[in-house]
């Protein structure tokens, strides 16, 4: 990873840089981060010829060879110091809380809309709506390309950023086009890597920021980290973890619930971690404890299926949205835990 002297490289300069990478077969990938641009080469970095003329180049500081398969996610990388700002939220500092909808239901648009304003009102600081869903069964509603204009609806009149699933890049390119904040790749995609990598690409530079879900089988936590990687070095690093429950399922939840990975991850790599205790417990009336688990362990927020009137809901909503009441007392817990200095994430033994 090269550190430039200046916070980024001017158009010469990445080009001299670029020319030098590439006689070593390498690729130069431009991170923009919060503070600074990095400069990942993607390949073999270790090429010391190649090293020492990249740090004779008196623009550049240093050159970091991170000792990981994740040069850009690992924690000891440069970008351990990147923020994700989405509204007017840091991700990290305070939690943060995403609720809404499982599924935009396109025939009752003024319910989602309702259920937004009743989730910023309970504290939610980002919105989630399905516009498009990955369903069991191909006859089961498969989501709506016109559910998107009423996210947006639903963004313009709370003021929060908003979150939604997609799984082809068609989705894909109309929700970046819409100006989606947080694009959600779902359990049955954390593995899909060309999609992976056509978010990271799409998404570079446009503040748009990944929710990656745990899938359902994956089992070694760098399998996980490694899909975030995809992402970073296709150009985003604003890539939020989100571990949602794996199989096989718990007798009497939807899936084995895993909030507890959560000081691993944060071990391992700084990016976010935002936990989904809807689909890990899958029954509304368990989900605020799972939630309080999932702050409790280190959890930088949670993302809650919410609606005013679960029954009338679709896709998951019936059975696994809490009503805005509920989660208002829920984020006046999750605040009360936050603030708790015990919070320790790893401790010092
Ligand atoms: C969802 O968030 O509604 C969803 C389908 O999630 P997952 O991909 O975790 O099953
Ligand atoms: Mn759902």
């Amino acid at each position: 990873m090269i550190i430039p002297k200046e916070p980024k490289l001017t158009v010469e300069q990445l080009t001299a840089v670029t020319a030098i990478v590439e006689e070593y077969d390498c690729k130069l990938q431009v991170i923009v981060g919060h503070h600074r641009s990095v400069y990942a080469v993607l390949g073999e970095e270790r090429k010391t010829v190649m090293v020492n003329r990249i740090l004779g180049l008196d623009f550049i500081d240093r050159f970091d060879a991170v000792d990981s398969p994740f040069k850009l996610m690992d924690s000891s990388s440069e970008l351990a110091q990147h923020k994700i700002v989405l509204g007017n939220h840091i991700v990290g500092e305070g939690p943060f809380v995403i609720a809404g909808h499982c599924t935009i239901d396109p025939k009752n648009p003024n319910l989602f809309i309702e259920s937004a304003h009743a989730v910023k009102e309970a504290g939610a600081k980002a919105i989630r709506g399905g516009v498009w869903k990955p369903r069991t069964m191909p006859y089961s509603f498969q989501g709506d390309d016109a559910s998107v204009k009423i996210l947006m609806e639903a963004r313009s009149q709370t003021g929060l950023p908003v979150d939604t699933e997609v799984m082809d890049e068609h989705q894909l390119r109309i929700a970046v086009e819409a100006g989606v904040d947080i694009l959600q790749v779902g359990a049955r995609n954390a593995l899909n890597y060309s999609l992976l990598k056509s978010i990271g690409q799409m998404t570079q530079n446009k503040k748009i920021a990944v929710l990656l879900k745990r899938s359902m089988g994956m089992g070694p936590i760098n399998e996980f980290i490694a899909a975030a990687e995809y992402i970073a070095a296709a150009g985003n690093p604003d890539i939020m973890l989100c571990p949602r429950g794996t199989n096989p399922t718990m007798d009497g939840y939807r899936n084995y619930p895993d909030e507890s990975i959560t000081p691993l991850l944060k071990e391992k790599t700084w990016a976010p971690v935002i936990v989904d205790p809807c689909h890990s417990v899958g029954r509304a009336k368990y989900v605020p404890s799972a939630a309080l688990a999932a702050i409790a362990y280190g959890a930088d927020g949670v993302i809650i299926e919410s609606h005013l009137d679960p029954q009338r809901g679709i896709g998951d909503d019936p059975k696994q949205s809490i009503k805005p009441a509920v989660l208002k007392q829920l984020i006046t817990d999750i605040e009360a835990i936050w603030a708790t200095k015990n919070r320790i994430l790893l401790a010092d033994n």
